[in-house]
């Protein structure tokens, strides 16, 4: 490592800063909304896992064969930094058992040892939901309207829903024997990832972007004309929520995803913005078999993530959520300064104005009053309250509206009450 790298963020990962950020409380806030109104509620999980827990999500897939953080603790545990949102939230499930159904969200970072790219970093952040305990199909609908809601109340518009069915343990293997065999008869033309893994994990192949294997796998069967009757009844049932909804989506029946816990509906959402190669803003399905796999007993579930940095990057291809203008609504300038109790003066009321819902700041340093006006033009704030000597003695203090230029004395205790008044008149008046 150079000496230029070694207190640089290391690569694939990235610095959120103001006022960048803001946009990520927006996004976060927004999601939160969303979801608390579907009733789901908030798990905080550890960032990292037992390696087994993420181990039974795929081994033949690139996610945890090639892609994760894994290492030995001080007391010789396999442990691995979560890649996914899924198998934790199955976890602490099976470790819990809360009462079903279980309709949680969260927000975390995720950790792939991918290629770094745009929209494609090693530590990225998603926004999900998991529900857990019914396999109605009108938690599919709630789950995928959820999905595309959020995604269009943040502002995005070019969406595209694909959609699909992944079948279950009734209709899935007689597919996968012939898929298998369809592979078997192209072997040659796989490339060498795909030609090693398919007799364990063909639907891999199907995931697999290199353009030989594409080309090979458009003419194979497809699991969706081979569902068994309850599959494809609860598929239907699906489609028919989403269409009461006004849910639009495409029937996209080579969508397999990344991992293999899928079941029956599995979804990704597509945006037109974003570059071809990493357009999926987000996807999921139903996990109905992951509970017993991580040592539960059987409990149905859907879920699904979606990729903070990537929505904000399609964010910005849309022209949609600016960073939104953070404006100090006042700056204190004290003028009286460290004597006759000015600095006491000035410290009790920035933190009441603070303390009424303000966003209130000062400048620091025991500048000049000069310097300190002139810092207050510089913040972009709405009023200046500027604590003086002779207003002080009379219990009043100078507010200054930085629009107008106006400046009055207002009572030393209304000012908090009377700013707030102005703001929110400001505020309404647009
Ligand atoms: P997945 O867990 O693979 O289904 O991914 C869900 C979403 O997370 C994707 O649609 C992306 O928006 C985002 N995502 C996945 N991997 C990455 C990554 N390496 N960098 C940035 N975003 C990612």
């Amino acid at each position: 490592m150079s000496e230029g790298e070694r207190f640089k963020s290391p690569s694939g990962t990235h610095d959120v800063l103001p006022p960048q950020s803001a946009r990520w409380e927006e996004v976060l806030r927004l999601f939160a909304s969303r979801a608390g109104r579907a009733g789901y509620g908030l798990v905080v999980q550890p960032v990292f896992e037992h390696l087994e827990v993420f181990r039974r999500i795929g081994e033949a897939t690139d996610v945890v064969q090639k892609e994760m953080y894994e290492f030995t603790d001080r007391g010789d545990r396999r442990m691995v930094l979560r890649p996914e949102g899924t198998a934790p939230v199955m976890r602490a499930y099976v470790e819990h058992r809360p009462a079903v159904p279980w309709k949680v969200w969260y927000a975390a970072p995720h950790f792939r040892y991918e290629r770094p790219q745009k929209g494609r970093y090693r530590q990225h952040h998603q926004l999900g939901v998991e529900a857990i305990g019914t396999d109605d199909p009108a938690l599919d609908v709630e789950v995928l309207a959820l999905a595309v809601e959020f995604l269009r109340d943040v502002g995005l518009r070019d969406l595209t829903l694909l959609l699909t069915s992944l079948g279950d343990a009734t209709c899935r293997p007689a597919y996968l024997d012939a898929l298998r065999d369809y592979l078997a008869a192209h072997e040659a033309e796989l490339c060498d990832d795909s030609a090693r893994r398919y007799r364990d994990n063909p639907l891999r192949v199907l995931d697999c972007k290199r353009p030989q294997c594409v080309a090979v796998t458009e003419k194979a069967p497809a699991l969706f004309e081979h569902l068994c009757d309850p599959c494809r009844a609860h598929f239907q049932l699906v489609e028919h929520g989403l269409d009461t909804l006004g849910v639009k989506y495409e029937i996209a029946p080579r969508l397999v995803r990344g991992l293999d816990y899928y079941t029956r509906t599995t979804f990704e959402i597509t945006s037109g913005a974003l570059d071809a190669a990493q357009n999926a803003l987000g996807g999921g399905g139903r996990y109905d078999l992951l509970a017993e796999e991580l040592g539960g007993d059987p409990a149905p579930g859907i879920g699904f993530g979606v990729g903070i940095e990537r929505l904000l990057i399609a964010c910005d291809a849309e022209g949609v959520l600016p960073v939104p203008p953070r404006r100090l609504d006042v700056f204190l300038v004290d003028a009286v300064g460290g004597e006759h109790g000015g600095a006491d003066s000035a410290l009790l009321l920035l933190d009441d104005l603070r303390e009424v819902g303000l966003r209130a700041d000062r400048a620091y340093g025991g500048r000049s009053v000069k310097a300190q006006w002139r810092a207050a033009d510089k913040s972009g704030a709405a009023y200046v309250v500027m604590v003086a000597p002779d207003e002080l003695s009379r219990g009043t203090v100078v507010v200054k509206d930085l629009g107008t230029g106006e400046q009055k004395e207002v009572g030393r205790d209304e000012v908090g009450a009377w700013l707030r008044a102005q703001i929110e008149h400001l505020g309404e008046g647009g």
